[in-house]
């Protein structure tokens, strides 16, 4: 039932390219996000040069990945539940949602030494999840010391009105300064021009490459 092939995708990737270097973006990843849609999507994506997807939903992730031969990276973007941490495991590259201690501990003892990045609440929506931004460089500590390699933040800007994401997405990176991490998560289509003006290094695009989500 995949709408978009792989052409499609890739000119959607090289205008997006484009675009992010025009606002002056370097060294931008652009994680493809493939939630809702099927394992055919993800193949079109990989044909088309993606090599990061995210996905949002432990249930689907497994259904979905388990199996295929050829896999891209895989970040894991949604919000998780320490009790699926375990199916995850090989299925899942980046660990892009831990806001907790928990729940880092968790992936430390499922999969030692995973590359992790601490979500923060940059919106003040509690929903999205997210520790505070005053907790994140303790939170950070504790997942080093717990063997974790923590490759940077993310975080999901203010999404009622683009331009409300920026200070959301100025102070994320003020954080990933501050604390000396390297990768900056932050961006998707609808805000992804703000967030790479304001230095983000991820950009996680669905909509705009694939099209709209079926649910
Ligand atoms: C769904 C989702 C995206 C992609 O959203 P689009 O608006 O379709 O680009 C990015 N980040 C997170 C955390 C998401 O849940």
């Amino acid at each position: 039932m995949t709408i978009v092939d792989a052409t499609v995708i890739s000119g959607r990737l090289t205008a997006l390219r484009e675009r992010i270097s025009r606002i002056g973006g370097e060294r931008v990843q652009i994680i493809g996000v493939t939630k809702t849609h099927d394992v055919e999507l993800v193949r079109a994506a990989m044909a088309a040069g993606i090599t990061e997807i995210g996905e949002n939903y432990a249930q689907e992730t497994v259904a979905k990945l388990t199996g295929l031969d050829a896999r891209p990276t895989v970040h894991f973007i949604g919000q998780l539940q320490r009790n699926k941490v375990r199916k995850l495991v090989g299925l899942v590259d980046v660990w892009q949602t831990i806001d907790r201690i928990e729940l880092g501990a968790e992936i430390a003892k499922r999969d030692p030494g995973a590359r992790v990045m601490v979500q923060v609440d940059i919106s003040g929506e509690d929903a999205k999840g997210g520790c505070l931004p005053a907790d994140t460089g303790r939170l950070v500590d504790d997942l080093r010391g717990a063997g974790l390699d923590v490759i940077g933040l993310m975080g999901v800007g203010l999404l009622a009105e683009a331009a409300e994401a920026r200070p959301g997405f100025r102070l994320l990176r003020s954080l990933v300064d501050e604390l000396g991490l390297v990768e900056c998560s932050m961006g998707m289509s609808g805000d992804l021009d703000i967030a790479v003006e304001e230095g983000s290094t991820m950009v996680r695009v669905g909509t705009g490459l694939f099209g709209h989500r079926q649910h």
